[in-house]
C-alpha cells in the first residue's frame, strides 16, 4: 500500500471562518510526516478531523483503504490509529503501567460472568496485556518506572508515557500533537530518537510540531498549512528554501527583505 492515510478536499468551517480549507494529504506508510504552519493555521483542527473529534464540513478521509470520514473515534482506533494531545492527558494517581494498560483495547470476550469468576482465560488475557504494556514501556524507555505513580515522573517522561499509551494497541499510524512542546533540549533530543524508533517498529508517524529544528531533522515529508490551506509540501530541504513557507512564517515584508539580503 502506497498511501496509509489520505485526505481529499477536507474542509472544516466555523461561523465565518474556514479552519481547514480543502486540504489534500497523502501519508505514506513507514514515514515520519510533519504538519507545520503558523499559529491558527489549522493544524489541531486537521488532527481532530483525522482522529474523529471534529466532523468535516466537506471532503473525505480514508485510512488503510477504508473510508472513515463518518467513523466514530473508537472505530478509527480499532482500525489502527492512535494519538496524543497537545496538553498531557495522563492519570496522575495511577501507575505508569496502569496508564499504558488503559490504551489497550480489551481483547477478552468471555462475558461479565467470566470476568467476575476470574477464569484462567481472563488471567491469560491480562498477562498478555501486561506483557504488551511492558514492551511499549521498554520502547519509550520507561520500563524501570512502571510501578511509579505517573504524576511523579518528570515532564518529559510524562509525555513519553502518553506516547506509550497511544502505542499500546500497536497502531499502524500514530498522531503526535506537539510532542516536543515544553521539553528541554535533552528531552527533545531523546524524543527524536524515540520517534525514529517508533517508525522503525512499523508505526507510521504523523506529527504537528512548532519546534522547527526537531521537525526538519526528523521528518521524511513536511506539509505546510497557512490560514487552513495547504500551501506547500515537500522534503525538509525543499520546505526550508520555499519562499511561500518563509513568507507564511515571517510575513511578506520580512521575507522580501531576507530575499534581498540573500542575493
Ligand atoms: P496553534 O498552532 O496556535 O495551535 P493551529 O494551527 O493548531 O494553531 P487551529 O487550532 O486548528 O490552528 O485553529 C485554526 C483556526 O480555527 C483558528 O482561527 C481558530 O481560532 C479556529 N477554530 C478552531 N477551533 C474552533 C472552534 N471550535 N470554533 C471556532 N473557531 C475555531
Amino acid at each position: 500500500m502506497s498511501v496509509l492515510l489520505e485526505l481529499a478536499g477536507l474542509t472544516r468551517r466555523y461561523a465565518g471562518l474556514v479552519a481547514v480549507d480543502s486540504v489534500d494529504l497523502a501519508v505514506a506508510p513507514g514515514t515520519i510526516h510533519a504538519i507545520i504552519g503558523p499559529n491558527g493555521a489549522g493544524k489541531t483542527t486537521l488532527f481532530n478531523l483525522i482522529s474523529g473529534l471534529v466532523t468535516p464540513s466537506e471532503g473525505q478521509i480514508s485510512f488503510l483503504g477504508h473510508s472513515i470520514t463518518a467513523a466514530p473515534t473508537f472505530r478509527r482506533a480499532a482500525l489502527g490509529m492512535g494519538r496524543t494531545f497537545q496538553n498531557i492527558r495522563i492519570f496522575g494517581g495511577m501507575t505508569v503501567l496502569e496508564n499504558v494498560l488503559t490504551g489497550l483495547a480489551p481483547s477478552f470476550k468471555g462475558g461479565i460472568g467470566a470476568v467476575v469468576a476470574g477464569l484462567p482465560a481472563l488471567r491469560r488475557a491480562e498477562r498478555a496485556a501486561i506483557a504488551r504494556a511492558l514492551d511499549v514501556l521498554d520502547l519509550v524507555g520507561l520500563r524501570a518506572q512502571s510501578d511509579a505513580p505517573a504524576a511523579s515522573l518528570p515532564y518529559g517522561d510524562q509525555r513519553r508515557l502518553e506516547i506509550a499509551r497511544a502505542l499500546a494497541s500497536s497502531p499502524r499510524l500514530v498522531l503526535l500533537d506537539e510532542p516536543a512542546a515544553g521539553m528541554n533540549p535533552a528531552e527533545t533530543a531523546a524524543l527524536a530518537l524515540l520517534v525514529r524508533k517508533i517508525r522503525g517498529s512499523g508505526t507510521t508517524v504523523l506529527l504537528v510540531e512548532h519546534d522547527m529544528s526537531f521537525v526538519m531533522d526528523l521528518s521524511d515529508r513536511v506539509t505546510v498549512l497557512n490560514f487552513g490551506r495547504r500551501i506547500f509540501e515537500g522534503s525538509p530541504a525543499e520546505v526550508r528554501r520555499e519562499p511561500r513557507v518563509i513568507e507564511a512564517y515571517l510575513g511578506p515584508k520580512v521575507a522580501a527583505r531576507l530575499a534581498v539580503v540573500a542575493q
